[in-house]
């Protein structure tokens, strides 16, 4: 075994969440560490930072989420400026569609209650009555609908993985290190992880180290000692085109799940699939049938535009899930003095990646969340049977 040099902090995954960690390391004046990023398929290919449809949006059920997408939207709108390196602006080609939840006479007293919350924390979020979604929406079919909550700016979707692109090569030009390797566990001494193992039997000694693994953050956790609740669940995304128009479509996410957006010329769409046919899985097979059989009806009777179109290129990624609750896992783990968490998006990771980012990095550098506090998603809640459970997962 050789021993490599040491880091003052080591993320573990180099993907949207381990990258914006080190950048926002990185870029705080009152750190002056080595940092290190570990990831073990610099293609990208599979995590799901490259896979996302990349939306944003404040309509949420839960206070933290609007919080941190608030945050998330206003850095996106100045990624720019604040991730250009060497004169190269990124553009993340942020669109800024909108939303729209629609709901049935049975959900609407949620979409109000969410609608509340959402404006009360400063969303721009209209709520829209059956024949409000006909002036703005002519092309919708409202009839079994009771009501419908639009954001008329601040939510839309944008490139995720220009974005993580973006926080890598910023946060290399700070003088972040990537490494190429698989890290396969970790050394714990006490309540401290002293360093990290990887598969080619290097040990890495650190300060501390961030669990952003995405889909292989529970192995990671595991290997401290530590279980997650996270399970890998797959989600499929289908992009098809249609012939006739369907102006300002924003992101449609129909009551029964189903959701569509424009996409380039296009759309594409998705759902996550019943709760007993959604096994953990590592295959990332697209199942025409699924468009066939459980989008493509819901599409066309919500949009009757839809009943024409052609199906072109689709894909499936991996969401990490915390079955617990839906919502993310950060902060320190429990039991532990440097060992911090960045696990469980459970599908609305890529929008919360700068918040997170940023909180983590002020915890490991200053001790405590010094902007937006992040601690409502700490793991003690899982300890504490304490759920805080977001309705809205898409
Ligand atoms: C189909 C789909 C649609 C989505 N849509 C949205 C959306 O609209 N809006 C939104 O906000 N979010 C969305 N998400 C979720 C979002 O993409 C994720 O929450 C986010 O990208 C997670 O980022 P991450 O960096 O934590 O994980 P990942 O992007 O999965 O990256 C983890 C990285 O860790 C690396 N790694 C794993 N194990 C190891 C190891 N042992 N050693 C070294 N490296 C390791 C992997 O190679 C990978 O690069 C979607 C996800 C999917 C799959």
């Amino acid at each position: 075994m050789t021993i490599a040099e040491s880091y003052d902090v080591v993320a573990i995954g180099g993907a949207v969440m381990g990258s914006s960690v080190a950048y926002y390391l990185a870029a705080d004046p009152d750190f002056s560490g080595k940092v290190l990023v570990i990831e073990k398929d610099p293609s990208y290919q599979r995590c799901a930072s490259a896979l996302s449809a990349a939306g944003i949006r404040q309509q949420y059920s839960c206070a933290i989420n609007i919080q941190i997408s608030l945050y998330g939207l206003e850095f996106l709108r100045r990624v720019g400026d604040v991730l250009e390196v060497d004169g190269v602006r990124p553009d993340i080609e942020l669109l800024e569609g909108g939303y729209l939840f629609l709901a049935t006479e049975e959900n609407r007293p949620i979409l109000q209650a969410n609608h509340a919350l959402q404006t009360r924390l400063g969303a721009d979020i209209l709520f829209l009555e059956p024949s409000g979604l006909l002036e703005r929406f002519p092309w919708l079919s409202v009839g079994d609908l009771s009501a419908g909550c639009w954001g008329r700016t601040g939510e839309g979707w944008f490139d995720g993985c220009g974005l993580m692109q973006a926080f890598r090569r910023k946060a290399r030009s700070l003088g972040v290190i990537y490494l190429s390797a698989a890290a396969t566990g970790v050394e714990r001494t006490g309540d401290r992880v002293s360093a990290v193992l990887l598969e080619d039997g290097t040990r890495i000694s650190c300060g501390a180290v961030v669990n952003a693994a995405g889909a292989g953050g529970p192995t990671i956790a595991r290997a401290a000692g530590l279980d997650i609740p996270v399970h890998n669940k797959k989600r499929m995304i289908f992009t098809f085109v249609c012939e006739d128009e369907v102006p300002h479509c924003p992101l449609l996410i129909d009551p029964t799940g189903v959701y569509v957006r424009p996409e380039g010329r296009g759309f594409l769409c998705g759902v996550a699939p019943p709760a007993d046919a959604d096994p953990d899985t590592d295959d990332f097979e697209v199942d025409y049938s699924f468009f066939n059989e459980g989008i493509w009806p819901v599409l066309a009777a919500r949009v009757p535009a839809f009943e024409r179109l052609k199906l072109g290129r689709a894909w499936a990624g991996h969401y990490d899930m915390n079955m617990f609750d839906h919502n993310a896992l950060v902060g320190l783990a429990p039991g532990f003095a440097n060992f911090y968490l960045a696990n469980g998006f459970s599908g609305h990771g890529i929008q919360q990646a700068p918040a997170i980012g940023r909180g983590l990095s002020e915890l490991i550098i200053h001790r405590r969340y010094r902007t937006l506090d992040l601690s409502p998603l700490t793991v003690d809640r899982v300890l504490n049977n304490a759920p805080l459970v977001e309705r809205n997962v898409v």
